[in-house]
């Protein structure tokens, strides 16, 4: 029905590029068989991040488990930099050669989508940050967009089925159909008011006829104090200048006592106009911004040949010991083999990378959703990560 790819599909490996199918069958036919290192990074970032963030490891996980190799990976929500391998595959390789392009597809997107979230989420600062994006991909990898962007640091994804995958509750306001077809705000703001359970929070979209200075006031008198938040969708051929708007509103709210109401703004959002807005506006619904991230660029190399370091031209050959300082977050990367006590600072060097499959079986629990966001906000504080 409709034109994407099964989960039993992809885990067969039927999402693969004809080459490697080819590769493998010349290989088998001749048998040839040899044992295989290779290594995935990312060259380059795109715009100009400085930072990646690493998702969509979990899937990568669920997708090589069984296959007779070792997977050694930076967990998921880590923070990683251009030209650090971010992850490691030995084993033979007809093995798993057919699995590159669904392996990184799914880390490629994912990373770009948590990266962008990560840049919002500094950017709004301590304020609230939700997904809106899905409308813009094909709704089959809904899930996997808000998953990312909710690792990345969104505080919430507006997808009910997304909410439902990483054990979220739905978060929402309300469409301007409600108002267009009630053909009145007011009526809309105290319906809604009458038939949603009160935990739902009661947030009035102030833009759909008149001004969003009037509609505020209008909306706070109808609720009172019930009125959690107003949304600011304002679109851009009457924006002129939305800070002054909030700012606006925002006065216009707290003259009349109700500085208890929050502003929420929505509507071509990036990370930019979120730094800008941050001071006034209090939460921000982001689309397109976030489903649409650009990839990140990983490509994935073989780096030894049955035990012998051999790689294309451009590539470093050899497997890498990745460690990274305890202390002054140091990254260094290093032949294998080499041993190293200390960082330069005299901090404690981390292994980056950790082995989450051996010999096709999984070694250990993969985090939930909430503890690998938690983990990446805490890097984005220690790491004193900025968006400018
Ligand atoms: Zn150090």
């Amino acid at each position: 029905m409709f034109h994407i790819a099964t989960q039993e599909e992809i885990k067969r490996g039927k999402v693969t590029d004809v080459y490697f199918e080819r590769t493998v069958e010349i290989l088998k036919t001749c048998g040839i068989e040899k044992k295989v290192k290779a290594e995935v990074y990312a060259k380059n970032l795109p715009r100009d991040w400085n930072y990646g963030v690493l998702a969509g490891v979990e899937e990568v996980i669920k997708l090589l488990e069984g296959l007779p190799i070792d997977v050694n990976i930076l967990p998921e929500g880590s923070i990683f930099w251009k030209n650090q391998p971010i992850m490691q595959i030995s084993g033979k390789y007809t093995d798993f050669a057919i699995f590159e392009t669904p392996l990184l597809g799914l880390l490629c997107q994912s990373s770009g989508i948590a990266t962008a979230a990560s840049r919002c989420k500094i950017a709004a600062k301590d304020k609230t940050l939700l997904s809106f994006g899905a409308r813009r991909m094909h709704p089959g990898i809904a899930p996997m967009i808000d998953r990312s962007a909710f690792i990345g640091g969104c505080d919430g994804v507006a997808v009910v089925k997304s909410a439902q995958i990483i054990g979220e509750e739905a978060k929402g306001t309300m469409p301007h159909s409600l108002i267009l077809i009630l053909e009145n705000p007011i009526e809309a703001y105290k319906l809604f008011h009458k038939i949603e359970p009160l935990p739902i929070k009661r947030i009035a979209l102030i833009d759909t006829f008149g001004d969003e200075k009037f509609e505020a006031i209008e909306a706070a008198k109808t609720l009172g104090e019930d009125l959690f938040a107003v949304r600011l969708d304002t679109p851009i051929s009457r924006r002129g200048d939305f800070k002054a708007i909030l700012e606006e509103v925002r006065w216009e709210l707290d003259l009349r006592g109700f500085d208890e109401v929050k502003l929420f703004v929505s509507g071509g959002l990036n990370e930019f106009e979120i730094l800008r807005l941050s001071n006034v506006a209090d939460a921000f619904g982001v689309g397109t911004y976030l489903s649409n991230a650009p990839v990140i660029d990983f490509s994935l190399d073989i780096v030894e040949i049955n035990g012998k370091p051999l790689a294309k031209r451009g590539k470093k050959s050899g497997h890498k010991k990745v460690l990274q300082c305890k202390k002054c977050h140091k990254l260094l990367i290093l032949p294998e083999k080499k041993e190293v006590d200390k960082c330069e600072c005299n901090g404690e060097l981390l292994l980056c990378l950790k082995k989450l499959i051996k010999k096709g079986k999984i070694t250990e629990n993969l985090p939930s959703p909430q503890k690998i966001r938690n983990y990446v906000i805490n890097q984005i504080k220690d790491l004193n990560l900025k968006v400018e």
